[in-house]
């Protein structure tokens, strides 16, 4: 018998190429008036077009996001916020740009226009990070969630190859964790399958023609799906070994999900087996875990924690922090088979059937 709570924040989001021409309607849609720009230094051009198409309603362009939300840029970018007297920002760029823009709201209030350019997810959700003292700390506010999303899939067309793959892959694991979430719903369950059928049948494509029109539309589709689930759903196993992994050990965010994302469905293959049937017909596979790797092996992704910077001297540490604190999952976390899939992991084993 099905029971559940599906609760769903209203979040206008405008879809299509070229949309990004919207932004000052929407801005002015949301009454916004001195809008500050905020971007990462590479795609500081990105942000001088936004200014560009803002006119009068830009206050001024930040291009100094950095990964995960460092504390002192976030200082600088709030203090840079009060000093042109922003009412609002614009955030174009990929989760590290989204964070600042959330960094921003949790103690400013500024709203926020998300302008994603890759599959992270982030403008969807409430959830925000910031890292202090080399340790990065999650959080949920309401606040932090932009305010409108703009999707413009010819953005994405500059993604480098390797970050399309991981960053799609990132996604993949928010819609993974969501169907075997306690707290799923029909609906995050429509949204993360069809989130996995528009990456598993696009990414391939995007990786031989960067500049395929359907395909990054499709891929940009099936992230904005992947935020959904991401918000709504409590993650498990996944994500928190992810973040245990990047944090303690700096590995890179995106690479991270790409390695574990298989071994980590494998892990709960036997307790979330509705999950894992629809993770594999989504996926067009006889097995989740499996189709997980093949998918990211034909990326040409990394599939072994050792190739992106991990020691092996490290791994029973891995394990000892990923199961300190419980945490839920449909099959329980416990230390040996954890320190198990860290090890298939760290050689790029694929998961057996
Ligand atoms: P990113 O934003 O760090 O981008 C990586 C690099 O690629 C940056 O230099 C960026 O400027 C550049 N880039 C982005 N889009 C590009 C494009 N279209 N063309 C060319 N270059 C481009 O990468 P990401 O994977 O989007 O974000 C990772 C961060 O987001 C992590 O810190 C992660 O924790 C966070 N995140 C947060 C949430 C959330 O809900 N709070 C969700 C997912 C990810």
């Amino acid at each position: 018998m099905r029971a559940f709570i599906h609760d769903q924040p209203t979040l206008r989001v405008v879809f299509g190429d070229g949309r990004l021409a919207d932004l000052p309607q929407e801005a002015d849609r949301l009454g916004l008036k001195r809008l500050l720009v905020l971007s990462t230094p590479e795609q500081e051009d990105a942000g001088k077009n936004a200014v560009k198409l803002l006119g009068p309603r830009a206050a001024g362009l930040y291009a100094q996001a950095r990964m995960h939300v460092p504390i002192e840029v976030a200082q600088i970018a709030r203090a840079e916020a009060k000093r042109v007297d922003a009412d609002g920002t614009v955030a174009i760029g990929g989760g590290t740009t989204t964070g600042l823009a959330k960094a921003i709201a949790l103690e400013l209030d500024l709203p926020s226009i998300a302008v994603p350019t890759t599959y992270a997810g982030s403008e969807m959700t409430s959830i925000y990070g910031l890292t202090e003292g080399g340790e990065k700390k999650t959080g949920r506010s309401d606040k932090v969630r932009p305010k409108a999303v703009i999707y413009d899939p010819t953005l994405t067309y500059g993604m480098p190859a390797r970050l399309s793959a991981t960053s799609g892959m990132n996604a993949l694991a928010h819609c993974v964790e969501a169907l075997y979430a306690s707290d799923t719903t029909p609906i995050i369950q429509l949204y993360a399958a069809d989130s996995i059928r528009a990456f598993a049948r696009s990414l391939p494509v995007i990786l031989r023609e960067p500049n395929n029109a359907a395909a990054r539309s499709d891929a940009h589709y099936a992230a904005w799906l992947a935020g959904i689930a991401l918000d709504r759903t409590v993650m498990g196993l996944h994500h928190k070994l992810c973040h245990t992994l990047g944090g303690s050990f700096d590995l890179p965010h995106a690479e991270v999900h790409t390695v574990i994302l298989p071994h980590a469905t494998a892990y709960n293959r036997a307790a979330a087996p509705e999950a894992m049937r629809l993770i594999a017909a989504s996926l067009g596979a006889e097995d989740a875990a499996q189709g997980l790797y093949d998918l990211a092996s034909r990326l040409g992704a990394p599939v072994s924690l050792a190739e992106i910077g991990m020691k092996e001297q490290n791994l029973d540490r891995a394990a000892d922090l990923a199961t300190k604190t419980p945490y839920p999952n449909p099959r329980p976390v416990e230390r040996a088979p954890l320190r198990q899939l860290l090890d298939d992991a760290y050689r790029g084993k694929r998961p057996s059937a």
